[in-house]
């Protein structure tokens, strides 16, 4: 069964073509982020405009790298929540006109349950159950994903996410949009050290908090910065990267040690961060666990993730007719 899929729940306009939401034929992405930069962050009205510039060009796209065309296509899937929801009306109407006309059955699909599907393009023998951090620019979750379309929140954050975190402390540092992949890189050459933060206390077993850790980014930078001395933006980066993913890192290990989890997951923009990737490794096999990462090309918004979540909707009975709306929040534990 092949589904094109559409995203649009955030800056970047995206549409996949993926075969029984396992084999990836084709993958276009057009972003806004360089023009978000100019902002310092997601500017949601810029964001819905260049989707419905893009949109069509890039669904063309999709299908000409695959080599087919619409005929072709079994169904076409679509993230309809949660996503800044100017944004995700475009890829929702885009979809439903697209299903319409080709006669094609419409498929809702969760951004965070595609988040997780990336995984099944990078592994194609994973199988839920399994357990999953999914870190995102707007989410933090640490899931127990019991079947393909049911899934258990066991933690999450109970204030910034962290992607969220990460774009924070890149604008304090002065690093731009988006700051995960910046902070990264300047802490490359910095000593994590360098700059003692604190680790915060937060209810909840699994749950995770951040907004006092990226405080303490700014008023640490603000105190230097006040004695007249210049902050080292590599060793703030390095000190902010490891202690943030050592939060995360301790908290899905810790998950995985009382569930006794033998496959444990990453998933999400954070995802891609090579600190993080490292330290689940390391903890992984300290429990005898096997760890599955998402190629670093599927961490971020992508249409196929979208594609091969659809593909275990469809099979779950999960279709939407011509009445399907957007949301711009939803849990990703939804009925
Ligand atoms: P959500 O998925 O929660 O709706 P989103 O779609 O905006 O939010 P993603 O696209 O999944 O989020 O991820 C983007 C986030 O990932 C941004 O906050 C970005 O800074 C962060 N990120 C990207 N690369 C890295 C990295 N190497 N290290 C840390 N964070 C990163
Ligand atoms: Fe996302």
């Amino acid at each position: 069964m092949k589904i094109l899929g559409i995203e649009s729940s955030c800056d970047d306009t995206c549409a996949a073509v993926v075969e029984d939401g396992r084999r990836l034929l084709s993958n276009c992405i057009a972003s806004s982020a360089q023009e978000q930069n100019l902002y310092g962050g997601v500017v949601p009205e810029i964001a819905s405009r260049r989707h419905i510039e893009n949109i069509s060009g890039v669904a063309q796209s999709a299908l000409d790298d695959a080599g087919l065309s619409m005929e072709d296509i079994d169904a076409v899937a679509v993230t309809f929540a949660p996503g800044l929801i100017g944004a995700v009306l475009v890829g929702v109407n885009f979809a439903k006109g697209l299903s319409y006309a080709a006669e094609k059955p419409l498929i809702p699909v969760h951004h965070l349950r595609g988040h997780v599907a990336a995984l099944y393009l990078t592994h194609p023998e994973l199988e839920p159950p399994f357990l999953c951090l999914v870190a995102s620019g707007g989410h933090s979750h640490i899931v127990w994903v019991e079947s393909y379309t049911k899934f258990k929140v066991l933690g999450r954050t109970v204030d910034d996410a962290a992607g969220e975190a990460f774009d924070k402390v890149a604008r304090t540092l002065g690093l731009g949009y988006p700051g995960g992949p910046a902070v990264s890189k300047a802490a490359l050459g910095g000593n994590p050290k360098a700059y003692p933060l604190p680790t915060p206390h937060v209810e909840g077993k699994y749950n995770v908090s951040f907004s006092g850790l990226k405080t303490a980014v700014l008023n640490t930078v603000n105190h230097v910065r006040m004695r007249g001395e210049e902050i080292s933006v590599p060793d703030m980066a390095a000190s902010f990267q490891q202690r943030i993913t050592d939060i995360l890192a301790e908290k899905l290990l810790l998950a995985a040690g009382d569930l006794g989890a033998k496959k444990i997951c990453l998933a999400g923009g954070v995802g891609s961060n090579l600190a993080l990737r490292q330290k689940l490794e390391k903890g992984a096999k300290r429990l005898s666990a096997r760890l599955y990462l998402p190629e670093l090309k599927l961490c971020g918004d992508n249409a196929a993730m979208v594609a091969a979540q659809g593909y275990y909707e469809y099979l779950d009975g999960n279709v939407a007719d011509l009445s399907l709306n957007g949301l711009p929040t939803l849990n990703i534990d939804y009925r």
